[in-house]
């Protein structure tokens, strides 16, 4: 990801003049700006009235029974893993072709991280890899819904019911994502939600959890402020001084009031600003069709798409590799991402666990030949016309061939 402090002093500008376009620019308007000034003038910065409000939106929104707010998506992790009852000796099974930070979650909770390899169709964890890799010790599968497609949920909830595993469904890039009736992160026991800067709605920093049931929903609730009890959220109301009792040994987790003055006004935007990034992804798709590189598969029928990353891949034998390419798009003033390098390239899961990411081999070859192109809400028209033709030079006039979803088509 390029955030603006790893930006030259002055990053290139596009043609025509203009300025460069930085990669998962958030979108912040009015409503979210006098919110947030209005918590200042408040005096309510903590966890409060705004904190409860968003919980209850995104639960409707998702049409889940319950949500808690935390302070990232790494946070709802982390919980819901020790919510699950996981420790030391426990393995979780994973897929290599996400964020680092649903591996970190899992090594945090004790637990031992497990890869399987995606579908490299989908870039979703392959149900028939994860079977493979279940051992007497697997506890839970972590599956990610990547770029916004929705994993294949009916085997994974199977696997898990037969073998009597957790399901925890990373939903970091799957907001909008729902797959027949179900919406992402209300198909196992918990789901977990990212509002960092990129992602399709954003808090500054933030995540939610949507647990299944009342009791999991108190127990995160309760580990997100030091394993207080219940009563202690009242210390957030006025009505005065009351004793706390530490139930358990928590975390510092919980979600404030500025921040979820942000998240109520960009819920409510969110369908709106879905429906013009699925236009931006269609574009992409059908202007890069004649380009030598591979394209995200279509959406599956009776699914929705959240439509979070464009990704294409620069196969081998095309005339730039990946990474000529970012720093081609880069001196046209466009910025990228990387989305992602298998987990299993880096050095501290190699020491601790021995991998080598050949053992993934879709995972290995996608994280080294992927890209993703800029794709949020903010884009005009002409942004995006600036970075399909910043793409067609970059990726150079080689001969046209229209591929597809790993295929030629
Ligand atoms: C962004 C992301 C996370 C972490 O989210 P934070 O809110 O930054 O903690 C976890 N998993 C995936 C797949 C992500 O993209």
């Amino acid at each position: 990801m390029t955030s603006p402090s790893s930006l030259r002093p002055n990053p290139p500008q596009r043609r025509g003049g203009r300025p460069f376009l930085v990669y998962g620019a958030p979108v912040i308007e009015t409503p979210e700006i006098d919110e947030v000034v209005d918590s200042l003038r408040s005096g309510w910065l903590g966890t409060g009235p705004k904190v409860a409000r968003f919980e209850r939106t995104f639960a409707a929104y998702k049409n889940a029974p319950h949500a808690v707010a935390v302070n990232s998506c790494t946070a709802a992790l982390h919980l819901s893993l020790v919510a699950a009852g996981l420790g030391p000796g426990d393995e979780v099974i994973t897929t290599p072709l996400t964020f680092c930070a649903t591996i970190n979650a899992i090594i945090h909770a004790g637990a031992t991280p497990v890869l399987a390899d995606v579908d490299p169709e989908t870039m979703n964890l392959d149900p028939v890899d994860a079977a493979r890799r279940i051992t007497p010790r697997t506890r839970a599968i972590v599956p990610v819904h990547f770029a916004g497609r929705p994993c294949e949920l009916a085997p994974l909830t199977t696997l898990c019911r037969h073998h009597d595993l957790a399901l925890i469904e990373d939903c970091a890039h799957a907001i909008e994502t729902r797959a027949g009736g179900t919406e992402a992160g209300t198909a196992g026991d918990f789901g977990c939600f990212s509002f960092y800067v990129t992602k399709n709605l954003c808090t500054g920093e933030g995540g939610m959890i949507l647990p299944r049931t009342a009791e999991a929903a108190a127990r995160v609730k309760r580990l997100a402020l030091h394993g207080l009890s219940a009563d202690a959220w009242s210390r957030f109301s006025d009505r005065g001084y009351r004793h706390y009792a530490v139930v358990e040994p928590g975390f510092k987790y919980n979600m404030t009031d500025l921040q979820a003055a942000i998240g109520i006004h960009q819920l409510a935007r969110i369908e709106p600003n879905h429906r013009h990034r699925e236009t931006v992804w269609t574009r992409y798709q059908d202007a890069l069709c004649d380009q030598p590189v591979i394209r995200p598969t279509e959406p599956a029928a009776g699914t929705r798409h959240a439509y979070h990353l464009y990704a294409i891949r620069i196969p081998p034998d095309a005339r730039v590799d990946r990474d000529a390419f970012i720093a081609a798009m880069y001196e046209r003033g466009v910025g990228t991402g990387v989305h992602y390098r298998s987990v299993a390239e880096h050095p501290c899961y190699q020491q601790r666990f021995g991998w080598r990411p050949e053992a993934w081999p879709h995972a290995f070859r996608i994280g080294r030949e992927t890209v993703s192109l800029p794709l949020s809400a903010g884009l005009s028209d002409q942004d995006v016309d600036d970075v399909i033709t910043a793409t067609r030079d970059a990726l150079g006039d080689a001969a046209p061939r229209c591929m597809r979803g790993g295929r030629a088509a």
